[in-house]
Order: C-alpha cells, then sequence, then structure tokens
C-alpha cells in the first residue's frame, strides 16, 4: 500500500528543509502555517486538527517539528496499529529523521529515503530493522507480502536467533544480513503465483507487470462500468471528528470533489490523483447539472456541503436536477447522499440540550423566498412554543432583517428567554454565547452564527466554566412525578 506523503511545516527554517526534501520528491504536499511559511502547497491555522485529519485519512506524515508535539496531537487518535499510515519527525533544520508510527507500513523505508536526501543517519528503533538492515516486510513496488499477520512472529524467531533459507530471487535481501541457512525451517519465498503461505514462511508475490497503478476512474473505464458514482455529503461543523466514517470513505475514494472553496478545503487533504473543482457560483441547479455530468463519464464524484447537505444546502438541487433530467447517463448514475452534524445540533449540543423538546428549523435568507413567507413562520413558529434555530440569519445586503425577527419574537416571548449564539462551531475560532432575548441585537450575530431560540420552558443556569447550560424539558406544563 502506498501512501500520498504530506510535509508538515511550522516554521521559515522548516520551509528550506521541507524544500530539499521535495526537490528528490516531488511527489510530495507541502502544508505550511499559515503567516509563517511562505510557499507552501497549502496553508493551515491549526497544527494538531491538520495533522490528526491527514493520518485519518491516511497520509503519510512528515512533521518538521518535535516529536512530542506530533505524538501529543496524534495521541487520541491512535487505534488501528494494522492500518497505520507512516508517521515522521524531522528537526527543521534537517538535523534529526525519527520514524514515530508506521513499522509494518514502510516508516523506515521512508525515513532512510529522506535521511539519504538531508545526508544523515535516520534514527531507526525497530529491534528486527536494526539488525536485519533493511525492512524485510517493506519489499520494493512489484511485490507484495502475502501474509503480513505472521511477519511479527517470524521476526520474533529471526531475532531469538532461528535461521531463515530464501526461495525465489529476492534481490531486496541481498544486503539484509539475514542469518541464512539452506536447511532452515523459516522460509523467505518469492514467487509469481498465488501460493498459500505455510507455517514458517514469509511469502512475496510478484505481481504482474500490467496491473501497474491506474485512476479508479481509468479502472471503471478498464472494467466496462460506464455509470459512476455521486455522493451528497455533509461535512458536519467543520471538526473531522464530527464527520461520520462513510464520508471519509467517500472522500477517500473519490475522483473528483466539488463544492465551495472553504468547504473542500475543509473536507482535506486530498491525493494528487484527486481533482477539486472550487466553484464560487452561486447557482446551485448549475452546479448540482456539473456534478452529474461528470459522474454520467464513469467517475466518483462528491459534491460536499457543511453540516447536513440536505439543510440549506446542496442535496435538494442536485435530487431536482435528477428529477427534471431526461438524461438516462444521470439516471444511471448511483446517487447517495450522506448526511451530517448540522450546525444547529453541533451549537445545541455545545450549549446543553436547547433543542430538546419539539423545535423548527428556519433559514432567514430571503434569496429564494419572500420575507413574508419568512415573518410568518417566526410568527407562527413562536405561537406554537416552538425552540427554534436560525440559519443564515444575517448578511451584508440583509442588514433589516434579523431586526425584524427579533421584535417578532419578543411578542411572543418572555425577555429572559434564554438564546444561544454558536458561531464557528467546531472550527478553530468556535465561540459559543448564552444570552436572553433582551439582551439580543443584531451586531452579535454574523452568517456564521447559528442562533437557537427557546421556548418558553427554556431554561438555563450556570455553570462552572463561567458559561451557561441551557436545556429544554421534555414535559410540558406541569413536571411529571418521578
Ligand atoms: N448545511 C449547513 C447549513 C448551511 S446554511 C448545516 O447543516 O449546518 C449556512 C448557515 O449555517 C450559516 O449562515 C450559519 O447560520 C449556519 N452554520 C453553518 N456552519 C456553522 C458553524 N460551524 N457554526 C455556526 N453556524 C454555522
Amino acid at each position: 500500500m502506498t501512501y500520498p506523503i504530506a510535509i508538515l511545516v511550522l516554521s521559515a527554517l522548516g520551509m528550506k528543509t521541507a524544500l530539499r526534501i521535495k526537490a528528490s520528491m516531488p511527489e510530495v504536499t507541502i502544508y505550511g502555517l499559515e503567516a509563517r511559511v511562505e510557499g507552501a502547497d497549502f496553508s493551515y491555522t491549526n497544527f494538531g486538527e491538520t495533522v490528526r485529519q491527514l493520518y485519518q485519512n491516511g497520509h503519510a506524515v512528515i512533521a518538521l517539528c518535535a516529536a512530542g508535539i506530533t505524538i501529543r496531537s496524534l495521541a487520541r487518535v491512535l487505534g488501528d496499529k494494522g492500518a497505520e499510515p507512516p508517521v515522521l519527525a524531522i528537526a527543521d533544520d534537517g538535523s534529526a529523521v525519527v520514524p514515530l508510527l508506521g513499522g509494518t507500513t514502510g516508516v523506515n523505508v521512508l525515513a532512510r529515503q529522506i535521511a539519504a536526501i538531508l545526508e544523515v543517519s535516520p534514527a531507526i528503533t525497530t529491534s528486527g530493522e536494526l539488525r536485519f538492515g533493511t525492512c524485510l516486510l517493506n519489499p520494493p513496488p512489484g511485490f507484495e507480502l502475502k501474509n503480513p499477520e505472521d511477519a511479527k512472529t517470524f521476526i520474533a524467531d529471526l531475532l531469538g536467533g532461528k535461521t531463515v533459507r530464501i526461495e525465489g530471487d529476492a534481490p531486496w535481501l541481498q544486503d539484509a544480513n539475514l542469518p541464512l541457512d539452506d536447511d532452515a525451517e523459516l522460509r523467505i519465498l518469492v514467487t509469481s503465483s498465488d501460493v498459500a503461505p505455510h507455517k514458517g514462511d514469509l511469502v512475496f508475490q510478484r505481481k504482474p507487470t500490467d496491473t501497474k497503478s491506474v485512476s479508479s476512474a481509468e479502472a471503471t473505464t478498464l472494467a466496462g462500468h460506464k455509470h459512476g458514482r455521486l455522493a451528497v455529503v455533509g461535512l458536519g461543523p467543520g471538526n473531522p471528528d464530527f464527520m461520520i466514517p462513510a464520508v471519509k470513505r467517500v472522500l477517500n475514494n473519490a475522483d473528483d470533489v466539488l463544492g465551495y472553496e472553504t468547504y473542500v478545503r475543509m473536507a482535506g487533504p486530498f491525493r494528487s490523483d484527486q481533482t477539486l473543482h472550487m466553484t464560487d457560483n452561486r447557482e446551485e441547479m448549475q452546479r448540482a447539472r456539473r456534478a452529474f455530468e461528470l459522474a454520467a463519464t464513469g467517475r466518483s464524484v462528491v459534491m460536499v456541503s457543511s453540516g447536513d447537505p440536505g439543510i440549506f444546502a446542496m442535496a435538494t438541487a442536485v435530487v431536482e436536477a435528477l428529477h427534471e433530467s431526461v438524461d438516462a447517463s444521470w439516471h444511471a448514475v448511483e446517487l447517495e447522499i450522506l448526511p451530517g452534524v448540522s450546525a444547529a445540533l453541533a451549537a445545541a449540543s455545545r450549549s446543553g440540550a436547547p433543542l430538546g423538546h419539539d423545535f423548527c428549523v428556519l433559514s432567514l435568507s430571503d434569496n429564494l423566498k419572500p420575507w413574508e413567507i419568512i415573518e410568518k413562520r417566526i410568527s407562527l413558529a413562536a405561537e406554537a412554543d416552538l425552540a427554534m434555530a436560525f440559519y443564515n440569519p444575517i448578511s451584508r445586503h440583509r442588514p433589516w432583517q434579523l431586526p425584524r425577527a427579533i421584535d417578532i419574537l419578543r411578542k411572543y416571548r418572555n425577555v429572559d428567554t434564554p438564546i444561544v449564539l454558536g458561531r464557528d462551531i467546531g472550527r478553530p475560532a468556535e465561540t459559543l454565547r448564552v444570552i436572553t432575548l433582551a439582551e439580543l441585537t443584531p451586531d452579535q450575530v454574523d452568517m456564521r452564527t447559528v442562533i437557537i431560540v427557546g421556548s418558553s420552558l427554556t431554561r438555563s443556569f450556570e455553570r462552572r466554566d463561567g458559561g451557561k447550560w441551557v436545556y429544554t424539558p421534555r414535559w410540558y406544563g406541569t413536571k411529571p412525578e418521578s
């Protein structure tokens, strides 16, 4: 398995080292800390989040900073050892190369390669590695280890003093200093055929040369499946921890990713074989049609929205575009909508449970519907004593609508009704404020805010950190006996 390689840089000196590496390994992608590093392929603002996201999306990670920073950042996402991509720490001046994770996925090979470029010795700590000089477990391209599950025992046996014989041609093991013995019980078998490993075998299979890697789009075409896929996915509010695994999977398998630039960036990082289509186009139907056109050629297309794709986002336009189309190739596309954590739910969870009873979700934008409808809905929702979540609450072009909405609320609700203002929830700049309806003014709100308005039963109380908990009880009128 090969991993796309990401280099994370935090300083100008680190950038020099990264460029030295890239000069010999042009396939790497450099991520630079915004405002500190110039000339990177991509910039990021939060090291921890970026390194976790890259790692979780299956990138080999090279961090040009202290090993401790990288380990601490990744600690909470370290899981399945088998699938772990390589992670290396490199001193920002290039003086030390330290493989940290990914012993079975080639970290030491990568460490050697980079150490050679930087003209230093890699700090390899895997005992099997040190002893045998080369990583048995990482054959060169064209060979595949058939039984990696037996490798640990195999190496332990070798380290314990057993000898080994090699059958077949394994040029990469020539300098391995293996304890060779023609009568050995352990065997390394290199073969072109599909043999089942015996006990004590480590089997490397030579792959036929005509199956060199093809992109999934080409593979689809080769296999003759003409219809592609279109997934309309919700990224959640921002933090990848809030993204469902199925979305991560389709992003990983995507040939094309479409969406507003901010969301496409949020969904990344991506490999160089994936095509990004950053659309500024405000016309949703046009974007939806574009997605079908691409998918109909047999590609795997993912369209990203923040939060949930079905809540004031792209899923509706996509389904509508399909409904309007008579093109058979569009109807043959495998269409899938994958949900996400919507802004109201993310903000609600941060503040307690303000949406714990009946509630409704309203967009205050009158771009696509008349303002009278919005006013009417707010009035009726207030009268029905629903808690509410307001999306798209205000913008430069829509300055007077939110004040009108607040006036309506004050007609129906007490001035001490709790209001939650969630801004950039799940993103590095997240803020959450709990105020009252009396205190709510439009200047505290912008397009990156979701407003939660309590019902007549919603209440709040102090929490230890100085903020407030908010909840809407599930009983109505009088509390049932408990
Ligand atoms: N599909 C999205 C909503 C898109 S409409 C979802 O389900 O969340 C855009 C509005 O959503 C913004 O104006 C804001 O009101 C709200 N919003 C989106 N992301 C947000 C976030 N991270 N924090 C607070 N509000 C957010």
